[in-house]
C-alpha cells in the first residue's frame, strides 16, 4: 500500500446497508471493496477443509476466529488492488481485530482508518434481511425495500437467479445481532475518539451514499470525489 492509501471501515450490524454502500463507494472512489463475509462464503463453497469449518460457523451466525480472520485480511490488504487503500465491510468485528489492524497500519506508516458507523434499529435489520436477496454470480445485493426485483427474481446485471443467504433467516439474524451487540459495540468505543462518523442508516441509500462521499471528501486529501445523485 502506498503512504497515501485510504482505509475506510464500514461498521454496523448485519443488514445496515454496508455492502450496498461499499459497492457504491468502490464505484465512486476506485477503492477496492473487501467483504470478509464474502471471502468466507467463497472459502466455504470451495470444498476445502477450512471451508468446511467456516461453513458451520457461518450457518450458525458465529464469528470466525480472530487469528484466522486477521491473517486472511492481512493477505488481502497486501494485494495489488489495495495499493491506494480499500473499503472494509465486515472487518474489524472485534476489538482484537481492530488492534491488529491498527498495528498493521502503523507498521506501514499508514493513516488511521476512517470509520463510518451505520446506526439502524434492530426491527429494521430483521425486516431488511428477511427480504434480502443476492446474485450468486456478481454479488449484487437486492432489497425488497428499495429495489424492484424482476418477477422471476433474476439479477439485473447478468440474469442469474437470485438467492437468499443461508444465514438470512430470522433465528440466525437474531444471533448475529446478539453477537454484534456483545462484541462489535466495543469497537465504537475504540474508534469514537479517532476518525469516526456515525451515519443514520435508516435514510434512503442515495442519501447515505452522498453523505459518505462528502465526509470522505472533507476528511481525505488524495481522493477527488463526486456525488452521482447531485
Ligand atoms: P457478513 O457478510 O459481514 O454479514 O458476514 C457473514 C458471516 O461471516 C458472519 O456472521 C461471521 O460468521 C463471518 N464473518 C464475517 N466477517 C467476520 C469477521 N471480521 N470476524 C469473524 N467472523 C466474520
Amino acid at each position: 500500500m502506498d503512504k497515501a492509501a485510504v482505509i475506510v471501515i464500514l461498521l454496523g450490524p448485519p443488514g445496515s446497508g454496508k455492502g450496498t454502500q461499499a459497492a457504491r463507494l468502490a464505484r465512486e472512489t476506485g477503492l477496492t471493496a473487501i467483504s470478509t463475509g464474502e471471502l468466507l462464503r467463497r472459502e466455504s463453497d470451495s470444498g476445502s477443509a477450512l471451508g468446511g469449518q467456516v461453513r458451520s460457523l457461518l450457518n450458525a451466525g458465529l464469528l470466525v476466529d480472530d487469528d484466522l480472520m486477521n491473517q486472511v485480511v492481512a493477505k488481502r490488504l497486501s494485494g495489488e488492488d489495495c495499493q491506494h487503500g480499500c473499503l472494509l465491510d465486515g472487518y474489524p468485528r472485534t476489538i482484537e481485530q481492530a488492534r491488529f489492524l491498527q498495528v498493521f497500519l502503523q507498521e506501514r506508516e499508514l493513516e488511521e482508518p476512517i470509520v463510518f458507523d451505520f446506526v439502524v434499529s434492530h426491527e429494521k435489520v430483521v425486516e431488511r434481511l428477511s427480504h434480502r436477496r443476492q446474485c450468486p454470480a456478481c454479488g449484487q445485493i437486492y432489497s425488497a425495500e428499495f429495489d424492484v426485483y424482476g418477477k422471476d427474481l433474476r439479477c439485473g446485471n447478468d440474469g442469474t437467479p437470485l438467492v437468499r443467504r443461508s444465514d438470512d433467516n430470522t433465528e440466525t439474524i437474531r444471533e448475529r445481532l446478539r453477537i454484534y451487540e456483545g462484541k462489535t459495540l466495543d469497537l465504537v468505543a475504540f474508534y469514537r475518539p479517532r476518525r469516526y462518523f456515525a451515519i443514520d442508516a435508516m435514510q434512503l441509500p442515495d442519501a447515505i451514499g452522498c453523505e459518505l462521499l462528502s465526509l470522505l471528501d472533507t476528511s481525505t486529501v488524495p481522493l477527488v470525489l463526486r456525488c452521482s445523485t447531485q
